[in-house]
């Protein structure tokens, strides 16, 4: 299911269409109104929906290349899953915040962005990849309670778990009372007496692994894969960010890239280039049979169908592929002697050709530089 299609608005909705199909869910959902674990979940997706579209460059990324990803988010802090995760910023801001008690200790985690090199012939066929990431992970002491194993949060003595203090303050108008973050407890309602060790109370550790990434084949350089769930793991238990997989292509010493099609060159002698020949070449499909016809001129060029990388759409591989191009350069011989050039210059005279240089110079300055580009160019695409 795409984002647009869990937040149930068109791929080219406005900003504002967003947010309202986005606030209407969110409202559904919430935990607060709509408890278990089915809610939870489609309020999850609905809020991760509307953080991708909600921003820019992400949405842009989004319509460009999709999530392309098989990886669902881990689950987080055991138990309930769906755990403390504060919704403040969002969610405070649509719902007129007022009464939100005690602070929650979680907080999401940052996305992670890493940069992968592949080679052209892996970018044209797709690869899978062990990839190390070094990022924080929810720590498995605690399992991101913060606690050490055995321990809870206690209720804040000075708040008495309310996370807020009523404070005098004095303004021109009299003294009033507004509340204040409890100092003791930073807000949370709840103080940790034994932080885990392991964590120091933060509920993540930092650490070394190895994901597996699928790349798409037709995947070029400066795409990027999101990998839902895999970016750092938040504080105290929050959801972890996105990991992104930027992607580079090596360049290849035999092919180039265009689009999704490739081009190579090869080149062949001006006797083969006169009397044909069937030539191999080697492509990332094997060797290729290329036909060169007698009477080649340099330039031609030769489309072997489907043999270009493949097609991408929406952040996934098809079937589908591009072509591979081969372009024929035809050599002239440049050191010619002997039997050689003695056969040559009889090919010149059976063919007439030999007391022409005069001519043929002034030709080549009247239509000079046209038949030379027709040459290079129209070749091309004849
Ligand atoms: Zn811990
Ligand atoms: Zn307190």
């Amino acid at each position: 299911m795409s984002h647009y299609e869990t937040l149930g608005v068109a791929q080219d909705a406005s900003d504002e269409e967003i947010k309202r199909a986005y606030k209407k869910l969110a409202r559904k959902y919430h935990p607060d109104i709509n408890p278990g674990e089915d809610a939870a979940e489609q309020f999850k997706k609905v809020s991760h929906a509307y953080e991708v579209l909600s921003d820019r460059e992400r949405r842009a990324n989004y319509d460009r290349f999709g999530d392309a990803n098989g990886n669902a988010a881990p689950g987080f802090g055991g138990g309930g899953g769906f755990g403390g995760f504060d919704f403040g910023d969002i969610f405070g801001s649509f719902f007129g915040g007022g009464q939100r008690g005690p602070a929650s200790r979680a907080q999401a985690g940052q996305d992670a962005l890493i940069g992968v090199q592949v080679t052209l012939e892996e970018a044209v066929f797709g690869v899978t990849r062990s990839i190390d990431v070094r990022t924080a992970v929810v720590c498995e002491t605690c399992n991101g309670s913060c606690c050490e194993p055995g321990t809870r949060p206690t209720t804040c003595d000075v708040c008495r778990g309310s996370g807020q203090i009523a404070q005098e303050v004095v303004t021109p108008l009299g003294r009033m009372q507004s509340a204040a973050p409890c100092g003791s407890c930073r807000g949370f309602g709840t103080v940790i007496k034994h932080p885990c060790v392991t964590c120091q109370g933060q509920g993540r550790v930092q650490e070394r692994r190895s994901i597996t990434i699928k790349v798409p084949g037709g995947i070029r350089t400066g795409n990027r894969i999101q990998l839902r769930g895999e970016g750092e793991a938040g504080v105290a238990g929050g959801p972890a960010g996105d990991l992104y997989v930027e992607i580079k292509v090596k360049p290849d010493s035999a092919f180039e890239r265009d689009g999704d099609d490739l081009t190579t060159n090869i080149a062949v002698p001006m006797t083969t280039a006169a009397l044909g020949a069937e030539l191999t070449i080697d492509t990332f499909d094997g060797p290729q049979t290329v036909n060169v016809e007698a009477g080649t001129q340099s330039g031609t060029v030769r489309t072997l169908r489907g043999l270009g990388a493949k097609r991408l759409r929406n952040g996934v591989a098809t079937e589908d592929r591009g072509d591979l191009r081969v372009v024929i350069n035809v050599e002239t011989p440049t050191k010619v002697k002997g039997r050689e050039r003695e056969l040559l210059e009889e090919l010149a005279r059976l063919r007439g050709e030999d007391k022409r240089s005069g001519t043929v110079r002034a030709d080549a300055q009247a239509g000079g530089v046209f038949s030379r580009l027709r040459g290079k160019f129209g070749g091309g695409h004849a």
